[in-house]
């Protein structure tokens, strides 16, 4: 049967968040780090702290084990205030969290999972390139390995946190392109490796994070930086279509649901306080139906979201 109240370690972790929030993220604050394009690190390595990352992580890492639901609901508390902050969550506690935990050797889990948990290492997504969107199979850059090595060149478009991560999951070409779902490969690639260049991309929304054209020249890495170690060699797509990105799309929806939520509370606050005719605006019939429209719209979204994680 379908259950409509929030349980209730969800429902604390929420008023948890909320006190969080109005301390560390003021809306005058969160108002300015979007304008000026600005991360605020301190806030982030805050919400580590107070274990909001390690809710993607098992407890042998430092985590609390995997939540998706509790996950979802810190995307929604965080986003409905800062994309910034909430943007940078999800590249920490999902990007990385999620996926090295399913996809990772041994040897970088235990390396990189507890820096997700305690410091909120972040990853940047690298798949996307000038002409590569929604067909990931034909991604042109390419890594040549030698025995221990791989080198990197080739271009990738809106890279979302490039700036800000400690390495950009970037889906590679290693092998000829006839197979083309065969010879791929996912790397770490630290963002200031030498024969790294960002570009910043100026974006409307999803500010703070910032988004980035990441240039590869000549970039050398070593084999360990593939994901899943040296049996992750031109095994990139069964990883790249895993439950990692599966669940991005869930994230994606959390953020909109935060944002949509802030958007419908401040019409509503400011339908009652806006005086026009001697009367508040709220209540004059069209823009009654206005606010009834958008808040049946958010339950279906806040529903949707919900029940998928
Ligand atoms: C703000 C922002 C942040 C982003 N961050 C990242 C990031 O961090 N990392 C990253 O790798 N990428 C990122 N992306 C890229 C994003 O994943 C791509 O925009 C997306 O994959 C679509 O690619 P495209 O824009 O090239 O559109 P295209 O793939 O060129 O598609 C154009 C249109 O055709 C439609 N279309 C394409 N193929 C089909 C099909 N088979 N059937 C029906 N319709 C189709 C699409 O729906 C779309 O309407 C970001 C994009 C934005 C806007």
């Amino acid at each position: 049967m379908l259950q409509f109240q929030e349980a209730e370690h969800i429902a604390l972790l929420r008023q948890t968040l909320e006190r969080f929030i109005e301390r560390d993220m003021p809306r005058e604050a969160a108002r300015e780090w979007d304008r000026m394009n600005h991360f605020p690190r301190a806030v982030h390595d805050k919400l580590a702290a107070l274990g909001m990352m390690g809710l993607t992580i098992d407890e042998e890492y430092g985590g609390t084990g995997r939540d998706i639901t509790a996950t979802v609901t810190v995307i929604e508390q965080l986003c409905a205030r800062s994309v910034s902050v909430g943007g940078a969550y999800i590249q920490s506690a999902c990007y990385a969290g999620l996926n090295l935990s399913e996809l990772a050797s041994d040897a970088q889990k235990a390396a990189l999972l507890p820096r997700v948990a305690a410091e909120g290492l972040i990853l940047a997504y690298g798949i996307s390139e000038p002409d590569v969107g929604a067909d990931v199979a034909s991604v042109r850059t390419t890594a040549t390995r030698t025995e221990d090595t791989l080198v990197v060149n080739g271009n990738k478009r809106f890279c979302s946190g490039a700036a800000i991560c400690d390495y950009i999951y970037t889906l590679v070409r290693t092998g000829p392109t006839d197979q083309r779902h065969k010879n791929l490969t996912l790397l770490l690639i630290p963002p200031n490796a030498p024969g790294v260049t960002l570009l910043p991309q100026e974006t409307m929304g999803l500010r703070g994070v910032g988004t980035y054209d990441v240039h590869f020249n000549n970039v050398e890495i070593s084999a360990n930086q593939i994901v899943g170690g040296l049996s992750g060699f031109n095994a990139g797509w069964p990883m790249l279509a895993g439950p990692g990105l599966d669940i991005e799309k869930l994230e994606i929806s959390a953020m909109a649901l935060g944002i949509a939520r802030a958007a419908v509370e401040d019409a509503w606050a400011y339908s009652q306080e806006r005086f026009q005719f001697g009367k508040p605006i709220c209540s004059i019939q069209s823009i009654r139906h206005m606010l009834a429209d958008v808040k049946t719209r958010l339950e279906a979204c806040r529903l949707m979201t919900y029940r998928a994680a």
